[in-house]
């Protein structure tokens, strides 16, 4: 037995299925999952001593590397100071002032502990300010475990087989509008009929929970039309693309400008953050200067916001998302090549440091039925064959992979040279 075999077993006696998080368990893949006990750079090493490159990167936030020495130093030296004090700090406030000079569309700033905290705030402030409790989300997008959003979801929900968590009331599921990704075209016709009903439209700009799903050119502007006739507040959950695709996020990178905007993942460099935020006017509306409620024990600690600062200053260095972007593209064009090599059908695309690939025959993947009808068997070969070769892809066909600075061209190359030799298998 490996020792993560063993690991796994000790695990499963004390937490359920032996994870903390469910896609973690390698329901998508087969097989057990890998624990590891060091990371540095591009690279995690396991319980048994092996080397992966990691594509994964803690499911986002690492886009520096791990255990980047600007982190590290910054938090060592914060711990020598005090680790809580549940009370204001400076450091809030350069967190807070960097978010709206990195998002212009963001005029006032909430810090919480994870991305579905930001979702579910954003939510709940886009209702208490229209005074509407219908939202429209669409199908296979993932906005954390907040029971409104947990319909029709993707990432592990889908991956599992759960796209409708037991639990969720069926009153407030309801509330929950669940439209085609990509259609501008369903989404004005139930404006259409509903429309003045509506609070909010949440979508993830870059669909990153099922595979990687780039919005189609008109979509992201025909949202922001529809919300401006409407009186609907647009939010993008940028948990996963924020500080990612582009410095200002899929908004910079489209150039589409939401009323309010989830983060997580890059802002918190590695630590439990996430953020929301938005237009002044309707942030003043959560307390202490407004009516609807929102807090945190822990939101805006110090150690969370010293390692989301380090990241932020570090990733604002001139040309970091430029130089990111073309490894990427390098490791999404290679995986094509080598797929066309071995005569596999393979869609491959992506967004700045985000991509996807679906084992399809399509030359592009748009729509969420078109990621149904991929080869999730052959996807499970393909990942199995790479981790074995020593390189850590997300353990399922809805989860986009993530870069890092850390991974230099020797990496990409062995990248490519496992996937040729892995392809030649399948
Ligand atoms: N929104 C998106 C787009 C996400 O990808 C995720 C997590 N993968 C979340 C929200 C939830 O974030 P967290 O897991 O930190 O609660």
């Amino acid at each position: 037995m490996t020792h993560s075999e063993t690991l796994f077993e000790q695990a499963q006696k004390y937490i359920p299925g032996g994870v903390n998080s469910p896609v973690r368990a390698f329901h998508g893949v087969g097989g057990t999952p890998i624990f590891f006990k060091r990371a540095q750079g591009a690279y995690l090493y396991d319980e048994d001593d092996r080397r992966y490159i990691d594509y994964i990167g803690s499911w986002g936030p690492m886009i520096i590397g791990h255990s980047n020495p600007l982190i590290k130093e910054a938090l060592h030296a914060q711990i020598e100071k005090g680790i809580g004090y549940g009370a204001p700090t400076a450091i809030e406030t350069e967190m807070a002032k960097k978010v709206c000079e990195l998002v212009p569309s963001i005029e006032l700033v909430r810090m919480v502990n994870s991305g579905t905290e930001a979702t579910m705030s954003a939510l709940r402030l886009a209702r208490g300010y229209t005074g509407r409790d219908k939202v429209v989300k669409f199908e296979g997008c993932y906005h954390g475990h907040v029971d409104s959003l947990l319909v029709k979801a993707g990432s592990g929900a889908l991956t599992l087989g759960l796209p409708n968590s037991p639990g969720v009331p069926a009153c407030l599921a309801e509330l929950t509008l669940t439209l085609n990704f990509n259609d501008i075209d369903d989404v004005r016709k139930t404006f259409r009929a509903i429309g003045h009903e509506i609070a909010a439209i949440i979508v993830e700009p870059v669909a990153g929970n099922m595979n990687c799903i780039p919005p189609v050119p008109g979509f992201l502007e025909g949202l922001r039309e529809i919300c401006d006739e409407y009186g609907t507040v647009l939010i993008f959950d940028e948990v996963m693309t924020g500080f990612r695709v582009s410095l200002g996020g899929a908004q910079g990178l489209f150039g589409v400008t939401p009323d309010l905007t989830a983060l997580g993942k890059v802002i918190g460099g590695g630590l439990p953050v996430g953020a929301f935020g938005g237009k002044r006017e309707i942030m003043e509306h959560i307390a202490p200067l407004g009516p609807v409620y929102q807090a945190g024990t822990l939101s805006g600690n110090p150690l969370a916001m010293t390692a989301g600062l380090a990241t932020l200053n570090a990733i604002s260095e001139p040309g970091f998302h430029d130089a990111l972007t073309l490894k990427t593209e390098k490791i999404c064009a290679g995986l094509k090549a080598a797929a066309d090599e071995a005569g596999i059908p393979l869609a491959v695309q992506g967004a700045g440091a985000m991509f996807g690939f679906f084992f399809s025959k399509e030359s592009s993947v748009t729509r969420f039925d078109q990621v149904m009808e991929c080869d999730i068997e052959r996807f499970k070969k393909f990942f199995q064959g790479m981790l074995a070769e020593g390189i850590y892809l997300a353990p399922s066909a809805f989860e986009a992979g993530f870069t890092s600075a850390a991974i230099s061209d020797e990496d990409i190359e062995f990248t490519l040279n496992a996937a040729r030799k892995v392809f030649a298998t399948l």
